[in-house]
């Protein structure tokens, strides 16, 4: 019987085991921190054996084949003397995908990736169809297989997950842009990223599509150097594509094989020119699998915007407080500045990882009328825009609810206070969600 270990015991690693089990593996999973009491509980409910607080090397390095999670870095010791053994480690997706013969829709980007799969999966429902939701979000894609039967999946994938990836077979792919992200995990080497996100089209066949946005600099720059076999569907708010989707005045254009289709930029459930980009993807890609336009037009008509992504929380006093805690790095906050018409009291700051703020400020200069600093160490942002707001409109704070009340006295009626932090959380929370709660809260406190 073949041994398979599984690394890391949350979401993505309990269901790979759980798989594992199922397909008649010897299964063991380790994890080097603590495991959480409901993957304890599925664990042991699945009879599979795991240890927690660190990885005994006899338990693990005797693996045929290892499954990693993406939260585990290549560089921790375990992971070296698996590599250096040549004992091959893979992602949750690449294991589950050898069990899985639905079509899979299969997103990656630095940004928009949980809009565009969530925009997809909920067009692919209303068409009907047997559809699983997985990758980074919601419940395992390994568990699923496991325990469910689908005839389509609609998969989110990070770059981390992608870097364990080697067969793994999407049938519709899509790039939803790429800026720099997550660098610390690619050597501070910005190329080793782009490589990443590509994995997502090396195993692509003639009969697949790969969507991407062909304003994206980055992406097109990289697809020049590539074969990519597939039909190429490229997205654009800034000129007309022969095959794919472009802006057309007050609307977009689709266009896929001989038809051609229309969708106006009002009709959108979601506001700001993201989430143009993020339609157009997902539009493609219910096109590609065969929707027709009544439902991808009223689905982009009736989607409700997603927890933490520009979430409207509630009108104070005629200020309109939005959650956009997700936005942990800087194009994310430039498009969440970017879409405000209303002067913005703007709550920033965390974790920063290696941001470059010059291309914000000539947004805060026409946009934010005070900066409220939401981080262990603010010095970047005084440094970058205390000069564009002044001294008297910037101030630190160390927690939401001094955040909140901070923002509150900078705002006046007509405002908004936007919390797009461009930063992780990790400083002062548990996770982007924590921070999003905690404003939350602190806002229906006021
Ligand atoms: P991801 O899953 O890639 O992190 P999300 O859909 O969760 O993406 O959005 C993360 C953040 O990025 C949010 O602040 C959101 O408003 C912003 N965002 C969403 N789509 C895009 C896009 N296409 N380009 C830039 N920023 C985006």
């Amino acid at each position: 019987m073949a041994r398979l270990v599984v690394l890391g015991g949350a979401e993505s690693g309990v269901g790979a085991a759980v798989l594992a089990k199922v397909k008649g593996f010897d299964v063991f999973l380790s994890d080097n921190g603590s495991i959480k009491e409901e993957y304890v509980q599925t664990l042991r409910k699945w009879d599979i054996p795991f240890e927690q607080g660190g990885h005994t090397e006899d338990l693990v390095l005797n693996a045929d084949e290892v499954v990693k999670s993406p939260g585990i870095p290549e560089s921790v010791p375990i992971v070296r003397k698996l590599v250096a053994q040549g004992t091959h480690v893979i992602s949750e997706i690449e294991f589950a995908g050898r069990y899985d013969k639905a079509k899979k829709i299969c997103i990656t980007g630095s940004n928009g990736k949980t809009t565009t799969t969530s925009l997809i999966y909920y067009l692919l429902k209303n068409a009907g169809l047997n559809v699983g939701l997985g990758g980074n979000i919601g419940q395992s894609y390994a568990m699923q297989v496991a325990t469910e039967e689908h005839d389509y999946y609609v998969l989110e994938i990070s770059s981390f997950q992608l870097d364990g990836c080697y067969d793994f077979h999407p049938d519709i792919a899509i790039i939803t842009n790429i800026t720099p992200d997550h660098l610390d995990r690619y050597d501070h080497n910005f190329e080793n990223y782009i490589r990443s996100k590509f994995r997502i089209t090396r195993n692509l066949r003639p009969e697949d599509c790969f969507i991407f946005d062909s304003d994206d600099e980055i992406t097109v720059g990289h697809l020049s150097k590539i074969v990519v076999h597939a039909q190429q569907l490229p997205f654009s708010q800034e000129k007309e594509v022969q095959q794919g989707a472009f802006l057309k005045k007050d609307r977009i254009v689709l266009r896929y094989k001989q038809s051609e289709s229309e969708i106006y930029l009002k009709e959108l459930a979601l506001g700001g020119r993201h989430n143009v980009y993020n339609s157009m993807a997902a539009a493609l890609a219910a096109k590609a699998a065969g929707i027709n336009n009544d439902i991808i037009r009223n689905s982009l008509k009736s989607f409700q915007p997603i927890e933490h992504r520009l979430e409207p929380v509630l009108s104070v006093g005629d200020v309109l407080y939005v959650n956009d805690s997700k936005a942990t790095n800087v194009d994310a906050a430039w498009y969440a500045l970017e879409c405000q018409t209303r002067p913005v009291v703007w709550i920033v700051g965390g974790t920063d990882k290696g941001n470059d703020y010059s291309v914000l400020k000539p947004l805060v200069k026409e946009k934010v009328k005070a900066i409220v600093c939401l981080g262990v160490d603010n010095a970047k942002i005084h440094a970058a825009f205390e000069e564009i707001v002044g001294s008297d409109k910037i101030c630190d704070t160390a927690g939401a609810g001094q955040a909140v009340k901070a923002a509150a006295s900078f705002a006046s009626a007509g405002d908004v206070v936007l919390l797009s932090p461009c930063c992780a959380s990790f400083d002062l929370f548990k996770c982007y969600e924590d921070r999003g709660e905690q404003f939350k809260a602190a806002v229906r406190n006021l």
